[in-house]
C-alpha cells in the first residue's frame, strides 16, 4: 500500500512536460495515402523505455511506419491483461494559422503548445512518464500492462493498430480492456460544474460513394435523366434527412446521470422518453451526448461534369456516415430510401462501433481514479462521435475505453483543439492525468 500513497515521483513530473514537448517537436505529421512517418517517434518512445528496463518491440508493416509494443508483467498472474495505446502520428498543421509554430512544442507560461498536445502525445507522454516512474521505485502493477504506441491512426490504421491486430495478436495475449484518447478529460459546461466524460463507446463509420448515371448530351437540350440532378436530389434528401432518436446503454446511462447532476425529474429509461427536450434542459452539457443519439450522414465531396455545355453521364458524391451500436440496418435501409432508384450507393469505408459497459468493475475503478483526485468532479460516460484505434482491437476481443486524464481550466475549450489551431496542453493538467494513471494502472 506504501506505493499507492506514495504516488509519481517528481521527476515524473518533469518528464511528462519533456516527453510531450519533444514527441511534438518530432513532426509525424500524416497526410494520408501512406504519407507519415512514426519512426523517429517510435524510437524516442522505445530508447526510453528501455532505460526503464521496459523491453520495446519494434513492428512495421510499412518501412517508417513503426509501432511500439512492450509489455510490463504484473505481480498478479491470474488476473487478465490492460492494453494501454496511444498513436504516434498527428494531423497536419499550417504554421501560418497557429499562435506559435505547431512543431515547436513550446512551453510557455505553464503550457505545452504544439500539434499533439491534445491528440495525442500528451497521453503518449503521461504513459511513458509513469511506467518510467514505477521502474525508479519498484513498484509492479497487478495486472499485466501491454503498452502500444501506434502508427497511422489518423488514417487508415493499416500500418498501426490494424497491422498489430492482424499480425502480431500474440503480443496482446490475455487483454481483455483497453484504454487511449478521447476521454476523461474536464469539461466544464458552466461555472461550478466539472464532468470527466468517460469514453465507453464509439459510433461506427460508413463512409459511402454515390453514383448517379443519367443520359449524358449536350446541356442546351431537354434532359429528364440528367445524372447531376439526381445525384443533387439524392444529396440534398441526405443532408437534410432527420434521423431517428436510437439511445444505446451508454447514452441512456450518460442522459441518466446529467439528468440527475441538474435536479431534472425525469425517467430516461422510459421508451417515450422525449430526448431532444430533455438534451434542451441540459444546456451546454448536451453537447457530450447530442452527436450520439442518432445515426449521421454528411455529404462532405462532390464529382460531376467538366465543361458547363456538356450534361455528364455520371455524377459522384460522398458521404461521412456515422452508426450507433445497432444502428447498422437502419442506416442501409434509409440510405436505399434517401438515395432514391436512380443513385447506386456502396460502403467505401466501413468500420464497426463499438460499445463498452459501464457497469463493469474496470469502469468503476477508472471512475473512482479521477475523482480521487478530483472529488468535486463529476464522472460520465459517452460514447465518441468518430472513432479511434480502439476499433482495431476490439478484433482481439478487447474492450475499449477512452481515457486521458485532464484536469483543465474552466476556459480552455479542450474540446475544440482536437485537430484545431493552437492545440495546447496546460503543464497542471499533464500531471494531474500522470497521478490519476499511475493510481488506475497500479491498481486496476
Ligand atoms: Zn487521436
Amino acid at each position: 500500500m506504501a506505493e499507492e500513497v506514495r504516488g509519481p515521483d517528481t521527476t515524473a513530473l518533469d518528464e511528462v512536460v519533456t516527453f510531450t514537448s519533444e514527441l511534438i517537436r518530432i513532426d509525424t505529421t500524416n497526410h494520408g495515402d501512406g504519407d507519415c512517418r512514426e519512426r523517429p517517434a517510435a524510437e524516442y518512445v522505445a530508447e526510453r523505455l528501455a532505460a526503464a528496463g521496459i523491453e520495446p518491440t519494434l513492428l512495421e508493416r510499412t518501412p517508417g511506419r513503426t509501432n511500439v509494443v512492450a509489455r510490463i508483467p504484473g505481480t498478479d498472474p491470474s488476473a487478465d491483461a490492460l492494453l494501454v495505446h496511444g498513436h504516434l502520428d498527428v494531423v497536419p498543421a499550417d504554421p501560418a494559422e497557429w499562435t506559435v509554430h505547431p512543431f515547436s512544442g513550446e512551453v510557455r507560461d505553464g503550457v505545452v503548445w504544439g500539434r499533439g498536445a491534445v491528440d495525442m502525445k500528451n497521453m503518449d507522454a503521461m504513459v511513458l512518464a509513469v511506467v518510467r516512474s514505477w521502474a525508479r521505485q519498484g513498484v509492479r502493477p497487478r495486472r499485466d500492462i501491454v503498452l502500444a504506441y501506434t502508427a497511422d491512426e489518423e488514417a487508415s490504421a493499416e500500418d498501426g493498430s490494424g497491422f498489430l491486430a492482424d499480425r502480431h495478436a500474440a503480443l496482446f495475449d490475455g487483454c481483455t480492456e483497453g484504454i487511449s484518447e478521447s476521454g476523461a478529460f474536464s469539461f466544464h459546461p458552466q461555472p461550478g460544474t466539472t464532468l470527466y466524460p468517460i469514453a465507453a463507446g464509439e459510433r461506427g463509420t460508413a463512409w459511402l460513394k454515390l453514383t448517379a448515371h443519367g443520359r449524358a448530351g449536350h446541356g442546351s437540350k431537354v434532359n429528364t435523366a440528367n445524372a447531376v440532378t439526381r445525384l443533387a436530389s439524392a444529396v440534398a434528401r441526405i443532408g437534410a434527412h432527420t434521423w431517428p432518436v436510437r439511445l444505446t446503454t451508454t447514452v441512456r446511462a450518460a442522459l441518466a446521470e446529467l439528468a440527475e447532476l441538474y435536479g431534472i425529474d425525469v425517467d430516461t429509461r422510459a421508451g417515450d422518453l422525449d430526448v431532444d427536450l430533455l438534451l434542451d434542459k441540459l444546456g451546454p452539457a448536451a453537447a457530450l451526448v447530442a452527436p450520439t443519439v442518432r445515426n449521421s450522414a454528411n455529404p462532405t465531396m462532390l464529382k460531376a461534369g467538366y465543361k458547363v455545355n456538356v450534361i455528364p453521364g455520371q455524377a459522384v458524391a460522398y458521404i461521412d456516415g456515422r452508426t450507433l451500436p445497432g444502428g447498422e440496418e437502419e442506416f442501409a435501409a434509409t440510405m436505399d430510401e434517401l438515395t432514391g432508384p436512380d443513385v447506386e450507393w456502396e460502403y467505401q469505408h466501413r468500420e464497426v462501433s463499438l460499445e463498452a459497459p459501464v457497469d463493469s468493475p474496470t469502469f468503476a475503478k477508472l471512475r473512482a481514479a479521477v475523482e480521487r483526485f478530483d472529488p468535486a468532479g463529476h464522472v460520465v460516460p459517452f460514447t465518441m462521435s468518430g472513432g479511434t484505434d480502439a476499433k482495431q482491437f476490439s478484433r482481439l476481443g478487447i474492450t475499449g475505453y477512452g481515457f486521458s486524464p485532464l484536469k483543465l481550466p474552466p476556459e480552455l475549450d479542450y474540446g475544440a483543439l482536437f485537430h484545431g489551431v493552437d492545440e495546447r496542453v496546460p503543464v497542471d493538467a499533464l500531471h494531474f492525468g500522470v497521478r490519476v494513471l499511475d493510481h488506475y494502472l497500479k491498481t486496476a
